[in-house]
């Protein structure tokens, strides 16, 4: 698991954003401290650095916001549960499939890893699968059409971006900064050939959403690394 760090500026306090990225999927989950003894975990994987990361600050309190509910983003909640106390915030459409292991993509993912395997040798998807956790968790707090909260000190907006997934959704954290899931990345176009994905749904919904956010926003995409909003392809 790789860890990084960026500070974004908003409303003139530094907001820290460290991402932990899985090294089968390169699933990035994100952590920023939001209050004492309180943090923002986004897209949860398995990462022992993000779990020993919350101990070092204290974090017993952490709300989980997710982008979508594939395997790759909810398979670090089970982890996380048994050493925090955590809220849980998604769509009404994810919402299910945090108590359904099997209707998280998860053959899929393993379906397009081990073909990457079979080209290069590597071992994606046996790593995945060793540190793989099946998510049973309820979610706390869901929307349909979208969701505005404070958390702790912090301001998060839900806005809806189907097409991915129908559930998915981009995150963003004080007007700062936009956690983009798998609905928006630098280098390669969104997919929505997963099962429920629809790629007429995110050219109408999810393509209008993510262009209305500001072009000099920072986004922190579900696999990759970080970059402005105009940079992002959004096409699928
Ligand atoms: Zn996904």
């Amino acid at each position: 698991m790789h860890q990084a760090q960026v500070k974004i500026k908003s409303r003139g306090r530094i907001i820290a954003v460290e991402s932990f990225a899985d090294p089968y999927t390169l699933e990035n989950s994100y952590l920023a401290r939001t209050g004492p003894g309180r943090a923002l975990v986004i897209d949860p994987n398995p990462s022992q650095l993000l779990l020993r990361r919350l101990a070092e600050i204290g974090a017993g309190q952490v709300t989980v916001a997710l982008t979508h509910a594939h395997a790759d983003h909810i398979c670090g909640i089970a982890p996380l549960m048994e050493r925090c106390s955590i809220r849980i915030i998604c769509s009404r459409s994810c919402a299910p499939r945090l108590m359904a292991p099997s209707k998280t993509g998860l053959e899929f993912l393993l379906a397009m890893l081990r073909m990457q395997d079979m080209r290069d040798g590597g071992h994606r998807g046996d790593g995945f699968m060793r540190e793989y956790r099946p998510c049973r968790a309820r979610a706390m707090i869901t929307f349909d059409n979208g969701l505005s909260l404070n958390d702790g000190s912090h301001a998060l907006r839900f806005i809806p971006a189907p097409g991915h997934s129908p559930g998915s959704c981009v995150i963003v954290l004080d007007g700062a900064c936009a956690f983009t899931g798998d609905s928006l990345f630098r280098d390669c176009a969104a997919v929505t050939r997963f099962p429920r994905g629809s790629t007429s749904s995110y050219r109408a919904i999810a393509v209008p959403a993510l262009k209305s956010l500001p072009p000099c926003m920072q986004a922190f995409p579900g696999h990759g690394a970080p970059f402005l909003m105009r940079d992002g392809v959004f096409s699928s």
